[in-house]
């Protein structure tokens, strides 16, 4: 045998002994989905909607049950997301105006990224979609850690058209950006997202470095806007804000197969973190939604507005078709995807999330956490949940306690009769709260109202 026969079969067997560990610096692809109710795909029950290709996706993978989002609404979530920590360690605790002349506002310039941690580890990044962290020149996703953009600054867009007449549109038709640059749009806007997000995949093949895909879609939020072909395919539901809710979804659904597709033709599926989740809960009443069981929507600190459907899948690690019920954080995703990547999350006050893949695993037993904490506003409404309880309280009210072992549409407070279990979590949101920071930006609807002169002032109008 020739030296060079006898190396390669000593490679060949070291990559069969390393085939059953975790792959050193896999590839990430964290797909998040906007205000997509609890119940709205078919691995969460959904019988209305058609989502073949995520219910695939929790069959080969970890289906959690009580997957949480780390804020009700979507601007300050994905400040969590991609920081890995509670953000409202930063006060970032409403949703970011859409000022792209201001160059205050947007997600605090002192954190670090999970893009940026990754490119430090030699990722290439990419955030495709909904950014709404910050809309002028500094807070762009360019110059938070992604080296390649395609989608919108704003919280939302039509997904039909852009008007390209004027520099700043206030509403949703600004000019889609890739790489920096302004863009019209052809066509159905999900299904431009899934267009970037499979190129993206594809130009990675054979490339030497890992990836790292941030993939954002605003479906399923407003303006309820769907092609006419995925119309067709929910002409099963009368209710037509339903119908056109769910062709979104659908679609949706039909672009995330794809980009799975593409990640078994490039050949890395196995070794790629796939996680898919919604940024909060279901808006009912705004979008036809449907968050099955849970109380109240998006905004609130119900069930309703923080539980979301949440699956986790790395063939090579991780067993098909599990289902996980301990409480898990959409915090914790970026942080397991961060120590996958080999960056040390444990015991690291920056971080505040977890890894979860020994949980998923069996080596680690019990809860990932003691408590997960909720807070919007300064307090307007918050909640601490631990084990089967949850403490809820909106302001001007008492606190409430709901068990969800039994209750898990919080219907009954039983407050009174556990006095102990009340003070304990108030004592525990109490110290949660005292290492967060005030709001540290007015709302939207603030900005909007009380600032809209001079913001027009600003842009010139
Ligand atoms: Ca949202």
């Amino acid at each position: 045998m020739t030296p060079p026969r006898l190396l390669a079969l000593v490679l060949l067997a070291l990559v069969g002994a390393a085939a059953d560990a975790a792959p050193e610096r896999p590839n990430i692809v964290l797909i998040v989905a906007d205000d997509l109710g609890y119940a709205d795909v078919g691995f969460q029950g959904a019988e209305d909607i058609a989502t073949p290709h995520l219910d695939a996706l929790a069959a080969g993978g970890v289906r959690c049950t009580d997957g949480y989002s780390s804020h009700p609404f979507c601007s300050p979530m994905r400040a969590g997301f991609l920081t890995g920590r509670y953000q409202q360690r930063f006060g970032y605790v409403s949703n970011v105006p859409y000022a792209p002349q201001n160059d205050f506002i947007g997600l605090a310039k002192r954190e670090t990224t999970v893009a940026q941690r990754l490119q430090g580890r030699g990722y290439v990044t990419a955030a495709i979609g909904k950014w709404h962290l910050g809309a002028s020149h500094s807070y762009h996703p360019l110059r938070r850690g992604f080296d390649h953009h395609y989608g919108f600054l704003g919280g939302g867009h039509d997904y039909f058209e852009v008007d390209l007449s004027k520099p700043v549109h206030e509403g949703y038709k600004d000019a889609l950006q890739r790489d920096g640059q302004p863009e019209g749009l052809d066509g159905y806007l999900t299904d431009r997202l899934s267009d970037a997000a499979v190129e993206f995949i594809d130009a990675r093949a054979g490339g030497e470095r890992p990836f790292f895909l941030y993939l954002a879609y605003n479906a399923p939020h407003t303006p309820l806007q769907a092609p006419d072909e995925w119309l067709a395919k929910c002409a099963h539901i009368d209710d037509p804000k339903r119908r056109t809710y769910a062709a979104m979804v659908a679609a949706m659904d039909a672009g995330i197969g794809r980009v799975l597709g593409q990640l078994e033709e490039s050949g890395v599926r196995e070794r790629t973190l796939v996680a898919f989740l919604s940024d909060n809960g279901g808006p009912e009443k705004s979008n036809a939604s449907d968050n099955g069981p849970l109380r109240g929507q998006k905004g609130d600190v119900f069930e309703g507005g923080v539980r979301v459907p949440l699956v986790v899948s790395m063939p090579a690690v991780l067993k098909a078709g599990e289902t996980y019920r301990e409480p898990v954080n959409s915090i914790d995703i970026s942080c397991t995807a961060l120590a996958l990547a080999g960056v040390p999350i444990e015991g690291r006050p920056e971080f505040d999330g977890v890894n979860l893949i020994p949980f998923f695993k069996g080596e680690r037993a019990g809860p990932p956490h003691r408590e997960l904490f909720w807070r919007k506003g300064d307090g307007e409404g918050w909640a601490v949940r631990s084990g089967k309880w949850k403490l809820l309280q909106m302001k001007g009210f008492d606190p409430a306690l709901f068990d969800l072992s039994g209750d898990v549409g919080e219907a009954e407070n039983i407050a009174k009769a556990h006095p102990d279990v009340v003070s304990e979590l108030l004592a525990a949101y109490s110290a949660w709260d005292a290492d967060n920071m005030e709001m540290q930006f007015p709302s939207y609807r603030e900005y909007h109202e009380e600032l809209g002169e001079v913001y027009r002032e600003m842009i010139g109008r």
